[in-house]
């Protein structure tokens, strides 16, 4: 693993560094995003500052150039991504159209699908959403019940999804639904794209414990979906949702510069409280420093791998398991050093912070569920990794 960057990489990251001191809509390095009491607002911010962004193409640097990236490959994705983390800027409102949809459309769609809906998504012009998961089907994906029935020139589509990120907030969806019922389980199931404005689509948010509503409920009532909307071949979904799944996990730059910035802010936090004249809170803050570096080297090794062209594979399920649970254990010492402050909310008095580290505790609680639960993602280390035995299918 050569952990020097190439000539191209130290340039791309010094040309993005220096657009963003001229570009960012606050101080760089002093400076943070606005706030926002209304997710709609925030949106709305997110939407021009992206657009911002991929005018000057610094979204979606890893996609090929006719679509609006660089072609600068999975290193140059990585060290874009921690030079906006490092200026603090927002994450990016069109996530799940850039990490997700788009790779999968990449990979799997029409040279017609490619030219319409790539580069509305690196320019936020169209958010999308993930409508994957239902009330009885999350880790065990492949038993989606919603149904898309073949009629003249597409499919009808019934059924309900849940924790649907943004749903309310996109224009397209990118939805698993079975369209043979008699084929066995992971069979069946075609990879749609939904207009999320079609005539029988209802969103009902859902609210958080951060009192946020990102996510949501999704219902459809015979919505139809024309023939020119299905990715991949019909009933081959699986397949291609597996490829959209793997771009979930495997490196995660964000995350790392992220939790190390908290890491410094709560040093100095701790300093402020004399947290470092009791011997076990300072060791628990040695702990969250020398944790976030391992996170370090974990990515640092995922993005060796990816580099070589390899699949993050294990790697990518190690990675995640590893930033989620330290994030939470980073989180609790965060609350243990603002001790009589941490049930305090946004507004009250002598609250360091004003409620942002109590909102990112409960935001991060979330972290060991999405994008696949840390007990699945022990499974695939066991599994995968280790070559111990697949967990026995209960008895017929
Ligand atoms: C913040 C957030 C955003 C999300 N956004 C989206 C989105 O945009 N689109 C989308 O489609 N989904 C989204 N999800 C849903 C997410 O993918 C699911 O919550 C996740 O896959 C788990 O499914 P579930 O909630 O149905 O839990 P279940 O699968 O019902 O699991 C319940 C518990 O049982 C455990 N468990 C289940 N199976 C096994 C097993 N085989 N071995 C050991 N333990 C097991 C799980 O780990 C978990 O602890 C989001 C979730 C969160 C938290």
């Amino acid at each position: 693993m050569d952990l020097r960057p190439t000539p191209a990489e130290q340039a791309l990251r010094d040309d993005c560094r220096a657009w963003l001191h001229e570009n960012l809509p606050w101080e760089y390095g002093r400076g943070l995003p606005p706030r926002f009491d209304d997710l709609a607002d925030e949106v709305a911010f997110g939407r021009d500052w992206q657009a911002r962004l991929a005018g000057a193409r610094w979204v979606g640097v890893a996609w090929p150039a006719e679509y609006g990236g660089r072609d600068a490959g999975a290193v140059g994705h990585y060290v874009v991504t921690e030079e906006l983390a490092r200026a603090r800027a927002p994450e990016l409102v069109g996530r799940i159209g850039i990490n997700l949809v788009g790779p999968t459309l990449l990979a799997h769609g029409t040279p017609e699908q490619k030219a319409r809906w790539l580069p509305r998504i690196l320019s936020a012009e169209e958010i999308w959403c993930q409508l994957f998961s239902e009330p009885g089907a999350g880790s065990d994906l492949a038993s989606l019940t919603t149904r898309a029935r073949r009629v003249g020139g597409g499919w009808v589509l019934d059924g309900q999804k849940v924790w649907t990120s943004y749903a309310q907030f996109a224009d397209w969806g990118v939805c698993l639904a079975r369209t043979d019922p008699d084929a066995p389980k992971q069979q069946g199931i075609s990879y749609l794209v939904v207009d999320m404005r079609s005539s029988g689509v209802e969103v009902r948010p859902l609210r958080q414990i951060t009192d946020e509503s990102e996510f949501n409920e999704v219902f459809f009532s015979e919505v139809f979906v024309p023939e020119d909307r299905i990715v991949g071949p019909e009933h081959e979904g699986w397949r291609i949702a597996n490829s959209t799944l793997t771009h979930e996990r495997g490196v995660n730059p964000r995350q790392l510069v992220v939790h190390a910035q908290l890491v410094d802010e709560l040093l100095r936090l701790a300093l402020d409280q004399g947290t470092f004249d009791d011997h076990r809170g300072a060791q628990r803050l040695a702990e969250a420093f020398v944790e976030v570096q391992m996170f370090r080297l974990h990515n640092w090794r995922a993005i060796s791998r990816t580099a070589k062209g390899e699949a993050p594979g294990p790697v990518g399920s190690i990675n995640k398991l590893w930033w989620s649970e330290m994030s939470k254990r980073l989180h609790d010492t965060v609350m243990s050093v603002l001790g009589p402050a941490a049930p305090l909310w946004r507004g009250a008095r002598d609250n360091p912070g004003d409620g942002s580290w109590q909102r990112s505790w409960l935001y991060y609680q979330a972290s060991s569920i999405w994008a696949g639960t840390n007990e699945i993602q022990r499974n695939l280390v066991g599994e995968r990794t280790l070559g111990l035995p697949r967990e026995p299918k209960p008895a017929a």
